[in-house]
């Protein structure tokens, strides 16, 4: 029953009865009202493995304000009705995403993404403007944080450092353009790494990324480092030897307890990548597996440049098969889920052949629930985890991840329950983040748009044979 104590703010039944058209919700633009009530949805908090039955929740500039079956709310809200069959989760994050245009980012909100980590890469235009608009609900997208790359040789293409020097002044270089971390690379030298993690330590700039060949995962998480970025990580730098060459072979799973032990002893966060091996696995060596990813239906949704990237085939030309690799990541990944190693779900989309954003995130879910991770286990990795790494690593953020007060309001509205079935986040009735509420009719214009102007880029190539870069990319990738 609602509380009937009379204030100055309204109660909740008589404004879902003064307020709910039920087509208030599902049209317009995406709301900038600074409060939103939901109404009559259960609520899957994903604090503890429950479901909350025919709850309000009240958001207020972002941020949830009020859980529960009786709650007050301000005179003018906006009300979105789940009419007790609607599910209220929190919105999910992709912690390895390699996507830099304000295109992207619609894709990922309109697949119920609300929190992206960059990982490395991004152009200067998404520093300086995007990612600022998309945070401050300007245009629509997830929040984004970004990691600096940094290796320590030009090998792979990446920015690279040779001194400590050096090191420590891209520390500075970094937080003064907007990034919240420090991605390390495999060819970093002991000394820049350790610079990097000194000054990383003094300027609140953590370090996270891959195995460190000439250092090894255990001395980084000793010097601090807070997350690694792939699972795979370990097969280069702590079950085989770092630099030696076993092949594809996969490694005894008797290693496995000696790998959890060490992670756990740090407190790192792991990220569950299964799906993104999964699907450099199968394109091992196959071209064909490439064109049949780029015949996906959600292709349509994937930047012309990133198409192109995918032909030219980062794998497929690749000797053997990963088979015995991925068999033993996903009895990997279960062990440390097992273990209580905090998993965060990231993908490398769309860097990596048949990732589409937002697309491999939902295939991450399932892989992890394939691999024997209950859905509850799943979920978490995709939530409240990387809402508990945020809060770890950057003190003082605003904290997300569950559908608790004081959180900011990172939600999709789904049909069914997705503790029971993860597909349901796939279809979302609306998706809230970075303080704006967009309905499922305001998630497809916005999928249909970027389709119809990456139709138009692609036949506009075709008649001039420009590439689709001067096309596609204005020089503000915030006009879009
Ligand atoms: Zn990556």
């Amino acid at each position: 029953m609602y509380s009937t104590s009379m204030s100055t703010r309204m109660i909740v039944p008589l404004l879902s009865l003064l307020l709910c058209d039920p087509t208030f919700a599902q049209v317009g633009e995406p709301s900038a009202s600074t409060a939103i009530l939901f109404v009559h949805v259960n609520v899957i908090p994903m604090d503890h493995d429950r479901v909350l039955r025919d709850q309000s929740v009240l958001v207020e500039d972002g941020v949830i304000k009020a859980v529960g079956s009786v709650i007050s709310a301000p005179l003018h809200v906006r009300v979105v009705d789940g009419h007790r069959v609607k599910f209220l989760s929190p919105g999910l994050a992709d912690m390895h995403v390699h996507s830099d245009t304000s295109r992207d980012m619609a894709v990922l909100l309109a697949n119920g993404v609300t929190t992206v980590l960059n990982m490395g890469g991004a152009r200067n235009s998404f520093m300086t403007h995007t990612r600022s608009a998309v945070n401050r609900g300007d245009i629509p997208g997830p929040h984004i944080y970004t990691g600096f790359l940094v290796d320590g040789t030009p090998e792979y293409g990446y920015f690279f450092v040779t001194t400590p020097a050096q090191a420590s002044a891209l520390v500075s270089l970094a937080k003064t353009n907007g990034y919240d971390f420090i991605k390390v690379y495999n060819n970093l030298s002991p000394e820049c790494f350790y610079a990097l993690a000194d000054e990383g330590r003094i300027q609140g700039m953590p370090i996270i990324g891959h195995g460190v060949t000439s250092v090894g995962i255990e001395r980084q998480f000793a010097a601090g480092q807070i997350m690694v970025a792939h699972t795979e990580e370990y097969l280069y730098t702590v079950f085989f030897k770092p630099g030696s060459d076993p092949g594809n072979r996969a490694p005894s799973p008797n290693q496995i307890p000696d790998a959890i032990a060490l992670t756990k002893r740090y407190g790192a966060f792991v990220t569950a990548d299964l799906n993104t091996y999964a699907t450099i696995a199968r394109q091992w060596g196959k071209p064909a597996v490439v064109d049949d990813f780029l015949g996906m239906p959600g292709v349509r949704y994937l930047d012309p440049d990133d198409r192109i990237s995918w032909r030219g085939g980062l794998y497929t030309s690749r000797k053997g098969d990963l088979s015995a690799r991925l068999a033993f990541l996903k009895l990997f990944t279960k062990s440390l889920s097992d273990a209580g190693v905090p998993l965060i779900t990231g993908t490398d989309t769309p860097a990596i052949p048949g990732l589409i954003p937002g697309y491999s995130l939902r295939q991450d879910l399932h892989a992890l629930e394939e691999a024997g991770l209950t859905r509850y286990e799943a979920l978490s990795a995709a939530t409240r985890t990387p809402g508990e790494f945020i809060a770890k690593a950057k003190p003082g953020s605003q904290m997300f991840g569950t559908v608790t007060v004081g959180k900011r309001a990172d939600l999709i509205l789904s049909d069914a329950n997705p503790l029971d079935d993860l597909s349901t986040l796939e279809k979302p009735s609306g998706v809230m983040a970075n303080g704006r509420w967009h309905s499922a009719t305001e998630l497809q214009r916005l999928l249909d748009g970027i389709a119809a102007k990456y139709e138009a880029a692609a036949r506009l190539q075709r008649l001039t044979r420009r590439s689709p870069r001067s096309i596609t990319h204005p020089k503000s990738d915030v006009a879009h």
